[in-house]
């Protein structure tokens, strides 16, 4: 069994949908399970949505469903669907079923809500794939992933529960068939739909071939694979065509959008390897991460983290910032949620590079204030490069002022002002 995994992006309007159609024609021979996520930007018009209706904003919560039914019934029209084909009554049913979980009084608090309306986005994209592959002889099984994959009850953030997981899957995917199923969402063992977190579509599908003991997982992109930088944040860049599973971690810790680190480990564990292929050229070779050499070819490579903000904490006494200071801002760090992607430390100031959240950043600067002197800077750029030298350093430091630097052997981070 392999597992495919298509994100929003591919089935954001019907030429997507017949992309997939057409990437699928390559592999009729094998047994695939396609995991799926919410088409386009369906699952930010679904949190609009819960967010609008808790505020009681009866209007503008109708009229972003009208909208959201819309779009898909726009690409239904698209796909050439028989009139009285019964994806149309399907879809009608999920619409229906929203506004119902909408208009009942849902209890348990944000997450849980938002679990149950947004997870609908998923419900739709593959209702609709699934009629269309059948109707154009791709014959596949629609699974609903919430009977599938079982999970703690952590809305938004759920767990895993490896066990029941696998025997749901085990029990209900037989080889020799293809089937269909919803990333990102998955259900508690009330029945409750849970979800896995934002962009958590590669992680079911990591968690399906772990279950399943796939033979590989493939993640089909717009882009030719796995490149040694963002295309469109850096020049010249290269394709990688093999990657560690270490290094693929490494890389999505420092902020490459790649792939999240969650989706590695469960692949890494049982030595499946993970592809990133483009759906415009299904033939060619894509990358592959799976045990080996870090990277092939041996490539610098190049991340960037906008919106970053800075702080440097001095003690006021001159006393040098030692072991119980470090563990009092570490502290507060974590009470805020506060990522640290850099930290320096000298005698008597300690600098740190955190993600900037505008509902957060103001209150920890705050309270940081009550026990050190501060100075923040915000609209900082963090950019890392793995497997560094001079000629890159040099390169990335034309592009700013300097305000904190680091290299380690392996990696060298720089915080910019732009
Ligand atoms: N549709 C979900 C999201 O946009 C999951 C995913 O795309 O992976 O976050
Ligand atoms: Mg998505």
């Amino acid at each position: 069994m392999k597992v495919f995994k298509f994100g929003g992006a591919s089935v954001k309007d019907a030429a997507g949908v017949k992309r997939v159609a057409s990437v699928l024609e390559f592999f009729t021979e094998d047994d695939i399970l396609v995991v799926i996520s919410a088409m386009g930007k369906s699952t930010n018009a679904l949190e609009k949505i819960v967010a609008l209706h808790l505020a009681g904003d009866k209007p503008a919560c109708e009229k972003a469903l009208v909208a959201l039914e819309k779009y898909h019934l726009d690409i239904m029209a698209d796909l050439d669907f028989a009139r009285d084909h019964s994806v149309y009554e399907e879809v009608a049913q999920l619409f229906a079923q929203l506004r119902m979980k909408l208009s009942a009084i849902l209890n348990g608090g944000f997450n849980k809500v938002y679990d149950q309306i947004v997870s609908f986005g998923e419900l739709l994209s593959t209702k609709i794939v699934s009629a269309y592959l059948n109707q154009n002889s791709y014959q596949n099984i629609w699974l609903d992933a919430r009977r599938l994959i079982k999970t703690d009850q952590s809305y938004r953030f759920a767990r895993i529960d490896w066990t029941y997981t696998k025997r749901m899957l085990q029990d209900s995917v037989r080889e020799g068939a293809r089937y269909l199923t919803q990333g990102f969402i998955g259900s508690d063992d009330m029945g409750n739909t849970t979800t896995l977190g934002r962009e958590g579509s590669d992680y079911s599908a990591s968690v399906i071939a772990y279950c399943l003991a796939a033979s590989e997982v493939v993640i089909w992109k717009d882009v030719p694979g796995v490149l040694n930088g963002d295309p469109k944040v850096f020049e010249d860049t290269v394709l990688l065509n093999k990657i560690n599973y270490r290094e693929a971690i490494e890389l999505a810790f420092y902020g490459a959008s790649v792939i999240h680190p969650k989706t590695i480990q469960p692949l890494q564990e049982k030595g499946i390897p993970l592809k990133v292929k483009s759906f415009e050229n299904p033939t060619a070779e894509g990358t592959t991460i799976s045990e080996g050499v870090s990277l092939d070819p041996m490539a610098s490579c190049f991340i960037k983290k906008e919106n970053q903000l800075l702080i440097k904490l001095s003690t006021r006494d001159l006393a040098f910032i030692a072991e119980d200071h470090l563990s009092k801002i570490y502290q507060l760090f974590h009470q805020f949620g506060a990522r640290v992607n850099l930290s320096q430390h000298s005698a008597v100031s300690s600098s740190f590079c955190i993600n900037f959240d505008p509902i957060n950043a103001f209150p920890l600067c705050e309270e940081l204030a009550k026990s050190f002197d501060l100075e923040q800077r915000e609209d900082i750029s963090l950019y890392t490069i793995r497997h560094h030298n001079a000629s890159a350093r040099e390169q990335i430091k034309k592009r700013g002022k300097v305000l904190l630097e680091q290299i380690t052997v392996g990696t060298y981070q720089v915080a910019l002002f732009e």
